[in-house]
């Protein structure tokens, strides 16, 4: 890695990784949720996480790269710790809260990568990977902020 372009590509397919690993992931998360607005909120973020790799996948064109991913490895202690949550939260308030808490933390990745992904697309003069890395952006910060809203409202009650 010597220039901006190439952490550019390097981060792109840490992300493509990330999000791929993430649509693997939520299935399983989405079973072991209890609450009826957890679960549809996680039910249409993994249609979003179908639809931000087809997103991915556009940006990689415009670098002319083909889309891979590159083994992300917070993404794999995100899910490893939330995989935790489902083996040891036997209480449904205790794992609906706990399992909002990891799913944020994964929304947290995603928005400081895109975050910098997409500033990084605008100091490259890549105009069209900015605005496609800003759509994703704005979809995991709606997404965060759903969570937040979720948690506070109504799993964090003891
Ligand atoms: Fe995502
Ligand atoms: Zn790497
Ligand atoms: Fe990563
Ligand atoms: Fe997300």
């Amino acid at each position: 890695m010597k220039t901006l372009a190439d952490a550019f590509e390097h981060t792109l397919k840490d992300i493509y990784y990330a999000e791929n690993a993430i649509a693997r992931a939520l299935p399983k998360v989405i079973e072991a949720v209890s609450q009826n607005e957890f679960k549809s909120a996680l039910l249409s973020h993994l249609a979003e996480t179908k639809e931000q790799i087809k997103i991915l996948a556009k940006v990689f064109k415009t670098i002319g790269v083909s889309p891979s991913g590159e083994k992300c490895d917070a993404i794999e202690g995100l899910i490893k710790e939330t995989d935790g949550i489902i083996k040891e939260a036997k209480g449904s308030v205790a794992r609906n809260a706990a399992l909002a808490g990891a799913c944020q933390a994964v929304e947290h990745y995603e928005i400081a990568r895109y975050g910098t992904l997409r500033e990084w697309a605008k100091t490259l003069k890549n105009e069209e990977a900015h605005v496609l890395l800003s759509e994703i952006l704005d979809m995991e910060k709606a997404a965060n902020n759903k969570l937040n809203a979720i948690a506070i409202n109504s799993l964090n009650k003891d």
